[in-house]
Formats: structure tokens, C-alpha cells, sequence
């Protein structure tokens, strides 16, 4: 069975649908359906069963193009940890974007679906040896060291004659971020080689001493859901300081510059977002400018958007189970939650779910809503309007479920993780099938 809409041009949705954070080709449906890519989502729910994650190609695609044209003299590399399945590393591939993985799992999968090792970069506080061995072994582009330790176990497998292409991650200094636990560019978390105690000088020294090691840059990713682009702006003067001194203390100019990703996007309607053409536009004044204030050649950028690209592309539809009117409050009940969305419980954020498949006119009411999960964080929204006869059987669909849902699934209370479907012009297909109890069974021994 193919599921075809007939391709009638629909109006462009209006701001008043709250449609401003859906895939732009949202559209509502006949009653109370919503259409992405011409597919209708209550019958995509109904073919695929629920939970189910739908994918937008084009949106991808065209978030890739975006990028792609803001930032047309530098390397664009997509973070796979965001979302990574066999179709996306093909997509971000055709649209001429580099890859970035931090495991061996994760390069495995890109470099057995085609993706070219060259555009690859590995990234990771605490690489395996696997993790190494395989980067090395097939090939990728740069492996971005983040500690002491690992620059002589790198160069010790790097097989004699040939050369790893390396950059450092340090530490620039600059807080930004939407929450504490996706701040990364200050001393006070795991990531990267500080600055100010020393660790990155001594650590462009080792490298720099290494035969096998080419140190071609520095990286660095200042944190997550960065909204504006000032932070970005005060790390690129600071790495360009940082290459400067390099250039002093040991006479190389570093060819390149990692920017890292952590572009915000908005989640809820009237959320803000990261401007991309205004990042793009500010971080190559401020590196024409340092650049040329110490004499500097601009090196080449690299920046590595993962949530930006894949986020606002996908959408996710569960049925909802119960609803519990508890005193005051109201709770409706879905069938996922925390095993394919640890957002809420993680960084207690929430969400704007949307009754779909049928027509309302029931006065909104406020609810909570929440997951199946045997914990009590388990919360995807708050004190949102749902229409008071929600009940049983009802699908809400959640926008803005591309990234960092699926890809930090996990296997509580052996649910079974949802499957991915890719929707374009008006067809739907799977991309990543349900994960079935045999499944979940089959690793499990016995006694
Ligand atoms: C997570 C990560 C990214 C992508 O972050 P987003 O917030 O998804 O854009 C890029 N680079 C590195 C090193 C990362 O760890």
C-alpha cells in the first residue's frame, strides 16, 4: 500500500494555525488533520501504528541548502549524533555537507551507506580504541582530540608513512547555551583542552611533536540551543587570539577553524531561533577583522550544525491512552515518552502537542501531557491547550521531534523504540522499521 495524497496546491499556513514551528509544508487537513509533504498524518499513524516519527526530506534538504548558501567558504558538517539513519547520512551527503560521528557505530553506519570517510570528522571526550581504530583503519577526515592522553595513543596506531589529519578541542571560555547540562565552552565541564591552565598549549606542543599527526586547526563548541549569535562571535575572537599565539610560540599558522554547532531553534511557537545568515554574515566579519589585526591568513571555517538541520523536520504522533482529571489538573496520557523523546526529562523542557485526525469544538482546556513511563519526569508538555473532550484513541502530533529524540532512545520498560517514516510529495515510506519485542528479546540470553 502507497500512501498518496492527490498533490493539490493548499494555501500557505497561516500564522493564526500555529503552524510557525511544523515543517513549512504543514498544512491542515480534512477534519482536523494536519498534512506534511502532501502525507497526512492520522493516516500515517494509522498505517504505521504510534508512536511514529515522520521525517520531512525536503525540509532536510532544504535546511542543508540553507546552510550550505549562508556559509559558502566553509566546510558544513552535519552532527549525526542530532539524528542519524542510512537516508539522512545519504541526504546530507547530496546536499554537499560533511558528516560528523563519534562513534565507531555511528562512522560505520555513514561509511557503509557511501559517505565519503574524507568528509568525515570524529569527535568524542572519551574515544575507544575501537572508536580510534576504525577512524583510522577507514580513513576519516579529522579526529578532533579532546584530551592528553589520547594524542600518543592516536599517533601509536596511525600506520608508519602515512599522516592523521587532527585538530584540538579547547576550551574558548565563553558560557552559552539553553541550559547547564548543554554548556560546553567553559573549564567547569567534561569537553575539551582548557586555555587558561595551560592543557591546550601543552597539547599543540605534543601533537606538533607527533610524526604521524597533522595538526591542521582547532575546534570548538561553545554549547547547545544558542539563540544568538554574540557568543559565537567572542569564540572566534577568542580562538583567532589563541592562533596567534600558537604562531608565536611555534612558528605554525593553523589552517583551519572548527566553529562547532549548538544553533538554537524554537520549539514552541514564538520561541526564538539562531539566524543563520546572520551568524554566517557576523562570524566572517569578526574573522576577517582578528585576522587581520594580527596578521593572521583567515583560516578555513568548519561549523558543525546538528538540532538546526534535522530538528524542526520531524514530527512525532502518539495516541493518546488515558486521561486522569485529578483535582485541578489533567493529565492525558500518550503511548511513548521518555524511551523515544529524554528531552523534558533530561532538560525539562516541554513541548506544543496538537490534537489531529479529528475536528474539535470543544473549549480548550489546559493539560498536562504526559508519557507512559514509570517516572514521574516522564512529562512532554505543560498547562497546554487541548480541547476539553480529548480522550482515548485521540492522536496528538509533536512538532520539532527530529533531533535528539530517536537518537537518545532508550529501551525502558522494553516499549521498543518507534519507527522513522520519510514523507515527500505526498508519499510515505519507511526509513527505520518498530522495534518489535522479538527484537528486545533477542539480546537477552536467558538463564
Ligand atoms: C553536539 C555537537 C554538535 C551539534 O550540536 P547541535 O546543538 O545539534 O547543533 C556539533 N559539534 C560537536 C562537537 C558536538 O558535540
Amino acid at each position: 500500500m502507497s500512501l498518496t495524497a492527490p498533490q493539490v496546491p493548499s494555501p500557505a499556513p497561516h500564522p493564526a494555525d500555529g503552524l510557525s514551528v511544523w515543517p513549512r509544508s504543514t498544512r491542515p487537513g480534512s477534519t482536523g488533520d494536519l498534512t506534511v509533504a502532501g502525507v497526512s498524518l492520522a493516516e500515517t499513524a494509522g498505517r504505521f501504528g504510534t508512536p511514529v516519527y515522520v521525517l520531512d526530506e525536503d525540509e532536510v534538504r532544504e535546511r542543508c541548502r540553507t546552510y550550505r548558501s549562508a556559509f559558502p567558504e566553509a566546510d558544513v558538517v552535519y552532527a549525526a549524533k542530532a539524528f542519524l539513519c542510512r537516508a539522512m547520512a545519504h541526504w546530507v551527503r547530496e546536499e554537499g555537507l560533511g558528516l560528523d560521528v563519534c562513534s565507531a557505530g555511528e562512522l560505520m553506519l555513514a561509511v557503509t551507506t557511501g559517505f565519503p570517510p574524507g568528509k568525515i570528522v570524529l569527535h568524542g571526550n572519551a574515544k575507544s580504541p575501537e572508536d580510534l581504530d576504525a577512524a583510522v583503519r577507514l580513513g576519516v577526515g579529522r579526529i578532533v582530540l579532546d584530551s592528553a592522553s589520547e594524542i600518543a595513543r592516536l599517533a601509536a596506531i596511525v600506520p608508519h608513512g602515512s599522516r592523521q589529519r587532527v585538530m584540538l578541542r579547547v576550551v574558548p571560555g565563553v558560557a552559552a547555551g539553553g541550559h547547564a547540562k548543554v554548556r560546553t565552552g567553559t573549564d567547569d565541564q567534561k569537553f575539551g583542552l582548557s586555555v587558561t591552565d595551560g592543557s591546550a598549549r601543552h597539547a599543540v606542543a605534543r601533537v606538533l611533536g607527533q610524526s604521524r599527526l597533522e595538526l591542521v586547526g582547532l575546534h570548538c563548541h561553545i554549547g547547545s540551543q544558542i539563540t544568538t549569535v554574540k557568543p559565537y562571535v567572542a569564540a572566534v575572537r577568542r580562538m583567532v587570539g589563541l592562533l596567534a599565539r600558537i604562531r608565536e610560540q611555534h612558528g605554525v599558522e593553523l589552517p583551519q577553524l572548527n566553529l562547532g554547532g549548538g544553533h538554537g531553534i524554537a520549539y514552541r511557537p514564538g520561541e526564538e531561533s539562531l539566524d543563520v545568515r546572520r551568524l554566517a554574515t557576523r562570524v566572517r566579519a569578526e574573522l576577517r577583522d582578528g585576522c587581520a589585526e594580527l596578521k593572521l591568513a583567515v583560516p578555513r571555517l568548519t561549523i558543525e550544525p546538528g538540532r538546526a538541520v534535522v530538528g524542526p523536520a520531524g514530527v512525532c504522533v502518539y495516541r493518546v491512552l488515558a486521561v486522569k482529571r485529578t483535582g485541578p489538573h489533567t493529565f492525558v496520557a500518550v503511548d511513548g515518552g521518555m524511551s523515544d523523546n529524554p528531552r523534558p526529562a533530561l532538560y525539562g523542557v516541554r513541548y506544543a502537542p496538537r490534537l489531529i485526525g479529528r475536528h474539535s469544538t470543544a473549549a480548550p482546556h489546559l493539560v498536562t501531557v504526559v508519557g507512559r513511563h514509570c517516572e514521574a519526569g516522564d512529562v512532554l508538555a505543560e498547562k497546554v491547550p487541548l480541547p476539553g473532550d480529548v480522550r482515548p484513541g485521540d492522536l496528538l502530533a509533536v512538532p520539532v521531534a527530529g533531533a535528539y529524540h530517536l537518537s537518545m532512545a532508550s529501551g525502558y520498560n522494553l516499549v521498543g523504540r518507534p519507527p522513522v517514516v520519510a514523507v515527500k510529495d505526498g508519499t510515505a515510506r519507511t526509513l527505520v522499521r518498530r522495534e518489535s519485542l522479538d527484537d528486545l528479546n533477542r539480546r537477552d540470553i536467558g538463564l
